[in-house]
């Protein structure tokens, strides 16, 4: 696929050089190639007859076929897709829509109350619904087979944007990303190389398509024709079962996905022998559960580390995972550069870093985002060509980039930066420990003091004293926890991601953090 294409072209292409093979496996169906292209024509057609060049598509639901024919229909059409994360409250939801006007809202009859909720502040608004539809709404069914004049009326360009794609809104309110055409297909054909993805390769995804991650995913496998299976959401005895029942060779998770994988009842007993390999992207690693992971499954892991902002900005092969710690260490890494990716290290006024030491990781190339949609200004993120991801890191003399933390993780405890992701790596090296996350709560002495909370192995007893002595021994005494608190889980968010926003607030109400 050449860069100056569309992601419209890449279905299209598909269509021509692999008509009658599955592309996507949904629901126990079969949908080949020439069917998907086929079906995202004619809702193409629907939608174009209706809307004006780069009009918003929005659509909330889980991952479905209709998911995808409507991911190819925007794409075809030179709409821009708008993906809407269905764990959202109406509130959030409503923001978000008032932020990128949608001519286009579809969504799944499981979600007609809470679009019945939404739908009076954008009158206007089309409505079309995938299941039994409302009375004020149009049934996706219809929409595809109703006779439609006017497509193709424009022709898409490389630069349009293809999609809006909200951030996580791990550290604030979540953003609108634009990506163009050229900036997924340059992420997608980069995500091929880094996945060493084949036609013959059987793709399990089960993580969002509403997250950039799933969705350059879903794509980077498109462009060489595999076979996806294509689950509505993550559960980790499905995704077992298909892997054993489907031959699943490839799979993309998060690392919260490895735990829980690795926790189901008989997990060992499922035959994973068919996967060649693992992804995982979205949050760090840690050693002990990859080293678990390795166990399980093999040396097949992928690491790829990106943003919403950036897709796929570096990763870390498998034969890159050096396990033994008198190797070069390279667990710890996310990778080198992804192709057509540059990255730096750099200080707080834009200056590169020496070799090994710690800074901003700031990155360039064709992946990355058109700007911020709407209000969200990407002035102070997006200098000179350069993004700068908001995480701390540094790279090695082979171009390994470690990420250390992110620059709102960090914790100035006495005037000294304490990296949350040290901490915690040290703290789940404890047998007793199964999961903890680490944040900076005020502390009159020291201005932030560091805080953990623990999610014991079950049947374990072990105290808030013992895990702070185990961490003196681990690392220096000023980064330890003051204080340890149990919890039975760790709050997360959507992407799988632990939600430290939500840990730290009850305890900084009313201040304000200077990070
Ligand atoms: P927001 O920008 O709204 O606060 P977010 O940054 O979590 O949310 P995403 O764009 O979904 O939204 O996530 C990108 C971030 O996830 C990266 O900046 C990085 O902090 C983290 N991340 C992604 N992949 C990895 C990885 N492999 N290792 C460590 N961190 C990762
Ligand atoms: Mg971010």
């Amino acid at each position: 696929m050449p860069l100056s294409s569309t992601l419209g072209a890449l279905f299209e292409r598909n269509a021509r050089l692999y008509p009658r093979r599955s592309a996507v496996s949904y629901n126990g169906r079969e949908y080949t190639h020439a069917d998907i292209a086929a079906r995202m024509h004619r809702l193409a057609s629907a939608l174009r007859s209706s809307l004006p060049n780069q009009a918003r598509v929005s659509i909330l639901s889980q991952n479905s076929i209709e998911y995808i024919e409507t991911m190819g229909a925007a794409y075809l059409s030179g709409s821009i897709l708008v993906t809407l994360n269905w764990r959202l409250a109406v509130d959030e939801l409503s923001r978000i829509l008032a932020d990128c006007e949608p001519a286009v809202l579809l969504f799944e009859e499981q979600y007609i109350e809470t679009v019945d909720r939404l739908r009076a502040a954008r009158p206007g608004m089309r409505l079309i619904c995938v299941g039994e539809a409302p009375e004020w709404a149009e049934a996706y069914e219809d929409v595809l087979t109703s006779e439609s004049t006017g497509f193709p009326a424009t022709a898409v360009s490389p630069d349009d944007t293809a999609c809006l794609i909200y951030t996580s809104g791990t550290t604030g309110v979540p953003k609108g990303v634009m990506l163009s055409h050229r900036g997924l297909l340059a992420g997608a054909l980069a995500n091929c190389i880094n996945t060493n993805a084949k036609t013959i390769d059987r793709v399990l995804i089960t993580m969002p398509l509403f997250h950039v991650g799933a969705t350059i995913m879903y794509l980077g496998y498109s462009v060489v024709g595999a076979r996806t299976v294509l689950h509505r959401r993550f559960d980790a005895v499905q995704s077992l079962a298909a892997i054993r029942d489907e031959k699943i060779t490839q799979i993309h998770t998060a690392p919260t996905m490895i735990h829980q994988l690795l926790s189901v009842d008989g997990s060992e007993t499922y035959d994973t022998s068919s996967l060649t390999n693992i992804v995982y992207s979205s949050s760090p690693m840690l050693d002990d559960l990859l080293r678990r992971g390795v166990g399980r499954f093999g040396p097949i892991f992928t690491q790829i580390y990106g943003m919403t902002e950036y897709v796929g900005a570096t990763c870390l092969q498998p034969y890159q995972h050096v396990l033994d710690s008198e190797g070069a260490g390279r667990l710890a890494s996310a990778g080198q550069p992804s192709q057509d990716t540059f990255v730096r290290i750099v200080d707080a006024e834009g200056n590169d870093c020496e070799t090994g030491d710690i800074g901003e990781i700031a990155v360039s190339g064709t992946s990355m985002m058109q700007g911020y949609w709407g209000a969200a200004s990407a002035k102070s993120i997006l200098r000179n060509g350069w993004l700068h991801t908001g995480d701390l890191g540094y790279i090695d003399d082979e171009s390994f980039v470690f990420i250390v933390d992110r620059k709102k993780d960090m914790i100035v405890s006495g005037g000294e930066n304490i990296y949350s992701r040290e901490v915690e790596s040290a703290i789940l090296t404890h047998p007793d420990v199964a999961e903890v996350s680490v944040i900076g709560v005020p502390d009159q002495r020291w201005g932030e003091a560091v805080k953990a909370f623990v999610v014991r192995r079950s049947g374990a007893e072990v105290s808030a004293d013992e895990i702070i002595a185990f961490c003196k021994s681990k690392i220096a005494s000023y980064k330890k926890p003051r204080s340890v608190e149990f919890v039975d889980a760790l709050p997360q968010l959507p992407s799988g991601k632990v939600d430290k926003k939500m840990l730290r607030q009850p305890f900084w109400e009313g201040q304000k953090r200077q990070i």
